[in-house]
């Protein structure tokens, strides 16, 4: 068996790159899972993408499920994104004033998110979540929130905050240079515990002013809601007047279509919602109730503002993409998520099977068209079980797939996803793959 950190793939110019960009940039990289420090080997240094394919700069061609962590929805470059981005380019790439293009993406993210009366757009996901607190904080009139252990939600500083052991009411810094003052405000629970996030709101509900979720969580590896969690946190939160905050940032468009939100049938009063809806482009959003989007400024106190917000390129690419999304199956067009499911499905249940005769114990998860494995004999319900999964399994799956040309995660606790660029030819290309990592893992 090949040793972990042994390439088979050539990838001098990468690693020359890397080397350069450490002296660069902390890390080498400007987010740091790009690092692949945690797979103890170099990142590929992408040059282009194209469809379901990504292509490192040594030539290396990979069948793509990171999907730049979930907006590749249609795939990369997708003819009908890049005939619009020129079209748009021609006109200016941002001019600080208001446009059609903003209304637009707004009315096509609303008629599949009906939850959203009214829309922000934000430049990313951790400016739409920050955000969406402050407004939920002016409204309220009260400090804290409350996060769930595992859940991402960015990196503002109430929300890097995941609490230490004995600390679970007070909060503990997760991240230095998150202040005292801001941890306490952030109450940290177990996610998926019914019982512990009652406590919590029955005891500081009155001080509380959201509660924010992954209702589908992405950022511990796939984790899904159990049956009525997401019904309990509703109730709670309506009882305790405490502004319910669905970050679908990830699961948006993905978990299904409307998100988490319409597959499990929950109306949350604020979405977050970033990736997937830039395509490919700097773009989130937050939104909700009227009486409570009517907080943020001009028409209300909270501010809240951005150069580039609603950047007519961005919402170009926003627009072609959510429009592919969406177009009804009524008009001769293939449901979009529906077949994406479909496809992520079978993937799986081929790499449930060859895990299987391998011999390797792994809990396999789908939302729509995410899906991650874990090496793990145990079901996988927070953060705690994700993380009992076993490391050095996943490290082997994930060289011996690398060299097979399939670019996943660098890390179990990620998501992957199935675009519409993939074909039936690159689903069973990485079904073969698959099959022998799991192999590799096993001897
Ligand atoms: N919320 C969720 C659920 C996410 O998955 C992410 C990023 O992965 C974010 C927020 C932050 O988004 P961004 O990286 O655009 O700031």
């Amino acid at each position: 068996a090949k040793k972990v950190g042994e390439y088979m793939l050539h990838l001098d110019k990468s690693q020359a790159a890397f080397r350069e960009a450490k002296t660069l940039m902390p890390g080498g990289v400007n987010s740091p899972v790009r690092s692949y420090k945690n797979v103890d080997c170099d990142p590929p240094f992408i040059d282009h993408a194209k469809g379901s394919k990504i292509y490192d700069i040594d030539g290396n061609e990979y069948i793509d499920y990171v999907g730049s962590w979930g907006p590749m929805v249609v795939g990369h470059a997708h003819p009908q994104v890049v005939i619009a981005l020129q079209k748009a380019v021609e006109k200016g790439t941002s001019y600080g004033a208001p446009t059609v293009l903003e209304s637009d993406l707004a009315k096509l993210v609303m008629s599949v998110y009906p939850s959203i009366e009214k829309i922000r757009m934000v430049n990313s996901g951790t400016e739409a979540t920050m955000s969406a607190l402050r407004v939920a904080r002016g409204y309220t009139g009260r400090d804290k929130i409350v996060k769930f252990i595992g859940c991402y939600h960015g990196h503002g500083d109430s929300l890097l905050v995941k609490a230490g052991s004995g600390a679970a009411t007070f909060g503990v810094p997760d991240s230095p240079g998150v202040t005292k003052g801001t941890a306490q405000d952030t109450i940290t629970v177990p996610y998926n515990d019914s019982a512990a996030v009652t406590k919590v709101l029955e005891e500081q509900g009155d001080e509380i002013a959201a509660v924010i979720v992954e209702p589908v969580a992405g950022n511990m590896g796939l984790v899904l809601p159990k049956q009525g969690y997401l019904r309990t946190l509703r109730e709670l939160t309506q009882k305790h007047g405490i502004v319910l905050i669905f970050d679908e940032v990830m699961c948006g468009f993905r978990a299904s279509l409307g998100g988490a939100q319409a597959a499990y049938g929950i109306v949350p009063d604020m979405t977050c919602l970033g990736k997937i809806i830039g395509g490919g482009l700097p773009v989130a959003a937050y939104g909700g109730k009227r009486e409570i989007m009517d907080m943020v400024a001009p028409e209300g106190p909270v501010y809240q503002a951005g150069t580039l917000s609603g950047n007519p390129l961005a919402m170009t690419a926003g627009i072609v993409t959510l429009s592919l999304l969406t177009a009804d199956p009524e008009d001769g067009q293939p449901d979009y998520s529906r077949v994406l499911t479909l496809k992520t499905k079978k993937l799986l249940l081929s790499m449930q099977a060859s895990a299987k005769e391998a011999g390797v114990k792994i809990q396999a998860h789908q939302a729509g068209s995410m899906f991650g494995i874990f090496f793990n004999d145990k079901d996988v319900y927070d953060y705690e079980t994700s993380a009992a999964s076993d490391q050095e399994a996943f490290k082997v799956y994930f060289k011996s797939m690398l060299e097979q040309g399939i670019y996943i995660a660098p890390s179990q606790f990620e998501t992957l996803f199935m675009s519409g660029a993939h074909s039936d030819e690159d689903i069973e290309k990485t079904e073969a793959a698959a099959r022998n990592a799991f192999k590799a893992v096993a001897q």
